[in-house]
């Protein structure tokens, strides 16, 4: 269980940043290290595979990337934590196939993608799209529709690519199984490499008149419309599992499934942090030392927020509930939190100066100015005014 389990950036000795090449390589060079083949019956070699294969799986899928580093293993427990796409867990005999494929394929040469031997149904590929929202639309949800180009089975040949009235033929160098097998020579000694076949491309069938309206492929695009329900709560970078919306299987297989990664726009004003959301709003000197009334926009609206007298600047004030809902439960939301942060003015009139300056007078004069210093200096200030008006009226 989870408490044993070792972190899947630690196996693989990679930095959490790692990109999709140096994991490959990581694990390329682990896998070759502890395959089984290359150690004979020993089974912490054996365990060292299985571990490195796993955290490979896991972390060379985006979407299971995802899940992982925001859940960490609890991820992959008892239907999935982070499980609100329809997150399946870790399979290690199903998910294994397509990364023997991914690494061996490359390893030997021979891209020996594992396809089921029998041409029985296959479920069809996932695709890939995503959609922008706007910050309020991800904190409460929303319904977006979204065009794209789906294929669906031709209906002039039914799939087959065949001109109707012709069948397509079995494919003589396979004998219609879609694959070769050959025998290569490699690391770990002899071995028997599965390819697909080069000249049906796995179909296990030549087609000799094309169907004219598909060109022989056995699809035809076309543009649907399909509504996606963005939950409340979703962040930046999360996809949604829409079933049943990708590539068409083959031979009576399902379709694959709609993968729809939301882009969350920003927000002038709010920032957001999991469930949190952060945002700082200007009070003057006079409502920090004396108290008052300051407007704070929340998602929910605007808030009369009462300051109290003497609040410092950067005083952050927590506002309950006013954040974003938990993707699991909408009801239990995230907290607001609010920097208050006093503005210097840079603009003030004379007067204001002069208050400031008796102002600063009785609060422990820290300017250091005695009264006939300040009086000497609006003095200045005055005759100055007074010579620049009188070259102003040369310059005219
Ligand atoms: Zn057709
Ligand atoms: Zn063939």
């Amino acid at each position: 269980m989870a408490e044993s389990k070792r972190d899947y950036y630690e196996v693989l000795g990679v930095d959490k940043n790692a990109d999709e090449a140096a994991l490959k390589k990581a694990y390329r060079v682990l896998a070759k290290k502890y395959h089984p083949d290359a150690n004979p019956g020993n089974k912490e070699a054996e365990q060292k595979f299985k571990e490195a294969s796993e955290a490979y799986a896991v972390l060379s899928d985006p979407e299971k990337r995802r899940q992982y580093d925001q859940f960490g293993h609890a991820a992959f427990e008892n239907g999935g934590a982070g499980g609100f796409s329809g997150f399946d867990g870790f399979n290690f005999s199903g998910d294994m196939g397509d990364i023997f494929g991914d690494i061996f394929g490359d390893l030997f040469g021979g891209g020996s993608r594992r396809r089921g031997a029998s041409r029985g149904p296959m479920p069809g590929a996932n695709l890939r799209t995503s959609v922008r929202i706007t910050f309020e639309e991800a904190v409460f949800g929303c319904e977006k529709e979204i065009e794209l180009n789906l294929k669906d089975e031709c209906p002039t040949c039914h799939g087959t690519g065949a001109k109707p009235g012709t069948n397509p033929e079995t494919c003589p160098k396979c004998g219609g199984k879609g694959q070769v097998v050959f025998t290569q020579q490699s690391l770990f000694g002899t071995v028997q490499n599965v390819q697909t076949c080069p000249d049906c491309q796995g179909t296990g069938k030549i087609i000799r008149d094309k169907c004219t309206n598909c060109y022989g492929t056995g699809y035809v695009s076309n543009k649907k419309k399909i509504k996606v329900t963005v939950p409340a709560g979703i962040d930046n970078g999360q996809s949604i599992r829409i079933r049943e919306k990708g590539e068409p299987g083959t031979n009576g297989g399902p379709r694959g499934d709609l993968l729809v990664e939301v882009s969350v726009g920003r927000h002038p004003i709010f920032q957001r942090q999991d469930m949190d959301i952060y945002s700082t709003v200007p009070m003057s000197y006079a409502q920090a030392a004396l108290g008052g009334e300051i407007k704070i926009n929340t998602v929910d609206g605007d808030i009369l927020y009462t300051v109290k007298p003497g609040t410092q600047t950067d005083t952050r004030v927590r506002f309950k509930g006013k954040g974003v809902p938990s993707l699991r439960n909408k009801n239990v939301r995230g907290d607001h939190y609010v920097t208050l942060v006093v503005q210097v003015p840079t603009k003030l009139n004379d007067a204001a100066k002069q208050a400031l300056r008796t102002f600063d007078a009785e609060t422990g004069n820290s300017l250091g100015e005695s009264p006939e210093k300040k009086a000497e200096k609006q003095e200045k200030g005055k005759k100055k005014n007074i010579f620049d008006k009188f070259k102003e009226s040369f310059e005219d």
